[in-house]
This record gives structure tokens, sequence and C-alpha cells, in this order.
């Protein structure tokens, strides 16, 4: 005999002495403790293939962000609130905006898309390190950063809250352009209040990093098989990015929408978060007529986990299909 066969044996031996003795009305509350609720989720991953690379969504958590009229700067507060409903989000005063980070195996190199919040912006996040050894990958695995734009929540899993390195084999890629909004002195002494939080958190988190960090521009490789796309709008450097392996390819959206439910449904829908609204929504059709004519999977920075699936034109917008899961690759 097994032993779990013996468990199993012993098991019921048992609950037949108790129903013989307490009677039958004692079964259901031993089941009922038998597995307690872990009230925690399960680690937070999801992996797929392109080509010969295989990819892992990490996911971060989310930050539950109130919703006021300025929200959507040209859209009615209650319209946005419609569309919430509409789209079965639990609440309709705060947008449950999810961070989730894009490895990429590529075969010689560990590349890691935006990292994170850190821990940095909201309790219910910073995760992303801790999903990223639930799924057998150590911080210091990691060769190669890939940096969409400065905004905290794609930055500041660099470092810990104390300025620690967290990945500290990595070279860290940071598009050019962003860098040249961010860091321009001028532009900080000009900046809204807001704006001036952001330039000073990119200040911090690039801070004595300067022998790891590598400039990339449009339209070249940031690694083998990973191609910047130009995105600008959301900020003034904000990239996508082109993976393709083999005769795949995937359209790594980082923040050209944030909450499909809302950006991509409504994508003339200019967010706050968008530093130049107009040109955002310019870049948003530009790149989603793209994805949809071609069928191309995307990724999608704030998209509900695993952020992952198809963008198809509708009546007056677009739609987003979530992947189903699969459980082989
Ligand atoms: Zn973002």
């Amino acid at each position: 005999m097994r032993s779990d066969d013996a468990i199993n044996l012993s098991r019921r031996v048992a609950l037949a002495g108790l129903a013989l003795t307490a009677g039958p009305l004692l079964q259901p509350s031993l089941s009922r403790a038998a597995l307690a609720p872990s009230r925690q989720q399960v680690p937070g991953l999801y992996r797929f293939r392109i080509g010969l690379f295989e990819l892992t969504a990490i996911n971060d958590g989310v930050w539950n962000v109130p919703i006021d009229d300025k929200f959507v700067r040209n859209v009615p507060l209650q319209q946005v609130q419609q569309a919430m409903a509409a789209a079965f989000l639990p609440t309709i005063d705060r947008l449950p905006l999810p961070f989730t980070a894009l490895l990429v195996n590529t075969g010689p190199q560990l590349v890691l898309i935006d990292t994170g919040t850190g821990g940095q912006i909201a309790a219910t996040a910073g995760l992303l390190e801790t999903n990223l050894r639930a799924g057998g990958v150590a911080a210091e695995a990691i060769d190669t950063i890939v940096i969409s734009h400065f905004h905290p929540d794609h930055i500041n899993g660099l470092k810990t809250k104390d300025d620690a390195l967290v990945f500290p084999n990595a070279e860290i890629l940071v598009p050019q352009a962003e860098w040249e909004f961010f860091m321009d002195e001028a532009n900080l002494r000009a900046a809204p209040e807001v704006l001036k939080g952001y330039l000073l958190n990119a200040r911090r988190i690039f801070k004595n990093l300067a022998k790891r960090l590598r400039y990339y521009v449009a339209d070249k490789e940031v690694a083998p098989g990973i191609t910047a796309v130009f995105a600008p709008g959301h900020t003034p450097g904000h990239h996508a990015f082109v993976i393709a392996s083999g005769d795949q390819s995937l359209m790594v959206l980082s923040d050209t929408a944030t909450h499909p439910a809302l950006f991509v449904r409504h994508p003339h829908w200019q967010v706050a978060l968008d530093m130049d609204g107009a040109a955002a929504e310019k870049t948003r059709n530009k790149i989603f007529d793209r994805v949809a004519a071609d069928r191309m999977l995307v990724t999608g920075y704030h998209f509900p986990f695993p952020a992952c699936g198809h963008i198809a034109t509708s009546a007056d917008g677009y739609e987003f299909y979530p992947r189903q899961w699969a459980s082989q690759l």
C-alpha cells in the first residue's frame, strides 16, 4: 500500500468512527475545515511563445485610481463612468489600473520590458520581483532592461524605496528622446507640479546608473528581435516595441492606451496621464489600425491580466479581445 493510500484509508476509518459516535451532521464542518481560504492570489504569471522566444507576462499589482472630471480631459465624467459600468468594472469612482511587465527569453538574453512600481505607487502593487521569482527567475538573471517611458510605474521597479538596485547585472536601455526631455533643466524649471514630480523621480531613479545606461532610438533593435516603435503623446519619448521571431510577432503597446475598457473602445478619449492628448490619440489610431489590419497579438502594460490579446476595429473605435489561457506553449 502506498503511504497516501494508507493516509486516505486511516482518514476514512477515522471519519467512519466519528460518524458513528457523533452522527452524520459533523461531516460538513469537517470538510469546511479541510482547506481554509488562503485570501491570497496565486502568482501573477502568464507564459506564451513568439517564434523561438518564450515570453512571460509578470503582474506587479494594481492601482485603484480615483476618477474625477479631469481624468479624461475631453469627455464628461458621467460618460466615463457609464463606460466603466458597461465594462463591468467593480466601481465607477476608482479605475483599477493593473501593471504588467513583460519578460522575453530570446535564448541568449533575458530581457525585461519595464519594471513595475517597486512598491512605491500603491500598497496594492509592487509584486513584480516576487512573481518573477515564482516564475523561476531571479532579479540577478536579467541581462537587459528596456524602458518604454519615464512614468514612475514603469521605472520605479529599478530601485527599492531606499535606492538599492533591484537588477544588479542588467544593462538599462532608455529612449533617447525621453531622456532629453526628462533631464532637461529648463523643462524642470517650467514644469507644473505633477510633471515636476515625475521629472524629479526620474532623476532619483537614474542617479548613479550612468555606467549601466544605453540610449535607444526608434526603428532600431533594442535587443535581437525587439524593435523600438516611436509612439509619442503619452510622454514625449514614449515607445512601443515589435517583438519578432520566426513568422510570429507581437506589438508591445506600453501605454499607447491605458485601460482598454476606456481607451481602446474610445480611442479619441484623452486621459490626463497623456502629456500631449492630441499626439497620443494620433499614435493610438495609427498603431491600432496596424495591429487590427495585421491581426497582430498585443500586450498592454495597463490591460487586465494577462494583458495580452488582439485589437479589432469596431463601429466607432476598437475592441480588445483577451487571449485565451493555454496550458501548453
Ligand atoms: Zn503607465
